[in-house]
């Protein structure tokens, strides 16, 4: 096919596809085709949605719960999730000020498009989560990463943060727990950060995703939470994909201040409109289930972690900071190699799928998502361990 010779908007040609959606693509594909593939690159739960769930969106087809909803999502469904803010978070949010979007995905590029211009900056600590700097591409605005090491748990501190501000600083991106590394900022790491937003006027775009898989004891803390002023500075995102094991649901949703959410909905409501309506349902289900459903989830995750780390503890040449939360571990594996050959030669020979630093920031070091088996778990740190007696 001859080459386009119209170009593409100014913005978009430089943005990236999404690697981690690439790789767990690949793995599924080369295990379509019947290759033995250890797939450690799935950023998502691998268990089943709860029955309970299904059932309420097949009831929601059946009772022809299948039109529009308003473009923010159903009132029932915002008042739920109002609800869960105030319990889980103590954040007091109006239906008024949620927007349900497909996905959290969704809802950050919907904050990050309504806040961020040209001429300004997102400060995102490394390692980041995949999508931020590309989405921050696309609003013209320009990422200022700030690297953060297992020095400091891989968690940004005041100190790192005043030094990254400038007068264009427009937005901080915090996420925890982290995708990649599985940190959980505590109350007292937030405070000073919270602090110094406020201070600066600077938005917060606070990630919790991974809210309820965390493993450690010590309650959650929503950064949002830490006062008044801060409180109106964050946007705060969350969603039902990893909690309930609902990714391909696609429901997300945010929370914040009331002129802020306005220009959200406006944007929503020329680009997607509401999110799938029968989603919602199963989404309002969702929040209704019993804790229990979620903790026996977030159980088998912690013995998952604390397996991959003991079998990882056998492998010298590989380091790691044991995960608070989600359902990564961040490997430095700086002293066997380029780390993003490792991971393509370990994909084509070994049959073992993993994440490159590179793609969150952080090179030298290979994300592996531990969603899987025990036994799938063992195999492939086996053929990792193997891999590298033969290679190093
Ligand atoms: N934030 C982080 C850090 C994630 O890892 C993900 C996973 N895809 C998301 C947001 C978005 O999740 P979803 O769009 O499935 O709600
Ligand atoms: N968030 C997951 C991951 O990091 C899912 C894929 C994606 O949306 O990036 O792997």
């Amino acid at each position: 096919m001859d080459t386009l010779t119209l170009k593409v908007n100014r913005r978009v040609q430089t943005v990236l596809g999404s690697s981690t959606l690439a790789i767990t693509a690949k793995a599924k594909e080369l295990k379509s085709q019947g290759k033995d593939v250890v797939n450690f690159a799935a950023g998502e739960p691998d268990f089943d949605t709860p029955d309970t769930i299904k059932q309420a969106a097949v009831q929601a087809i059946a009772e022809g719960q299948t039109k529009y909803t308003p473009s923010t999502g159903t009132l029932a469904l915002r008042e739920a999730i109002c609800k869960k803010f105030k319990k889980d978070n103590g954040l007091a949010y109006h239906p008024s000020q949620v927007v349900v979007s497909c996905g959290a995905k969704h809802s950050i590029f919907n904050i990050i498009q309504v806040l961020a211009d040209e001429g300004e900056e997102v400060l995102i600590p490394s390692p980041y989560w995949v999508s931020y700097p590309e989405m921050v591409k696309i609003s013209g605005a320009t990422s200022t990463i700030i690297p953060t090491t297992a020095r400091t748990g891989f968690k940004v501190t005041a100190q790192q943060l005043k030094e990254h501000i400038t007068g264009r600083t427009k937005i901080f991106i915090l996420n925890s727990p982290s995708n990649p590394t599985g940190m959980v900022y505590s109350r007292k790491e937030l405070e000073p950060l919270a602090e110094i937003c406020v201070k600066k006027k600077i938005w917060v775009i606070s990630d919790e995703i991974y809210e309820k898989l965390i493993f450690e004891s010590g309650p959650y803390c929503s950064i949002a939470s830490l006062g008044k002023e801060i409180f109106d500075l964050t946007i705060t995102v969350n969603g039902l994909s990893k909690a309930y094991s609902m990714t391909g649901w696609r429901i997300g949703y945010c929370g914040g201040h009331p002129e802020i959410m306005e220009y959200i909905k406006n944007y929503q409501d020329h680009s997607t409109s509401n999110p799938t309506s029968i989603s919602q349902a199963a989404a309002l289900q969702a929040l209704k289930e019993p804790e229990e459903k979620i903790s026996a989830m977030c159980q088998i995750f912690k013995e998952r972690r604390d397996l991959m780390t003991s079998l990882f503890d056998n492998v010298p040449q590989v380091s790691y900071i044991k995960p608070q939360g989600a359902f990564y571990l961040f490997c430095d594996f700086s002293k066997v190699g380029n780390a993003s050959q490792i991971a393509q030669k370990m994909l084509d020979e070994a049959y073992v799928a993993m994440v490159p630093g590179d793609s969150f920031g952080a090179p030298g070091f290979i994300r592996l998502s531990y969603a899987t088996s025990d036994a799938q778990i063992r195999e492939g740190v086996r053929r990792i361990s193997e891999w590298i007696k033969q290679h190093t």
